[in-house]
């Protein structure tokens, strides 16, 4: 009998700053605090302290009320929470749709 191949693969887990709940990583939107400021992370691959947050709105409404800000020891700039509004409004749609 051959030996199985295990087709387990590690995924890394990370906890949303809305709702707290732990789950794996691809399924969380990546902020990261670079040296250019707070952004969007798509690649989830940017230098800098991440945060993470489900692709839900509730999540982002409490993230954008200050979870996000405290998860990345930083107070979010005017343009920045625009910035994150204006990404969390365009996606909105397609998370309830
Ligand atoms: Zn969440």
């Amino acid at each position: 009998m051959a030996s199985r191949k295990s087709r387990k693969r590690h995924i890394p887990q990370r906890t949303c700053v809305g709702c707290r709940e732990v789950i794996s990583k691809r399924d969380l939107i990546r902020i990261v605090r670079s040296a250019d400021g707070v952004m969007i992370d798509p690649t989830g691959k940017e230098a800098g302290r991440g945060a993470y947050i489900h692709d839900q709105s509730s999540c982002w409404a409490t993230a954008l009320q200050g979870s996000l800000a405290r998860a990345l020891k930083v107070d979010l700039t005017s343009q920045e929470l625009e910035e994150l509004e204006r990404y969390y409004s365009q996606r909105k749609e397609e998370w309830e749709g």
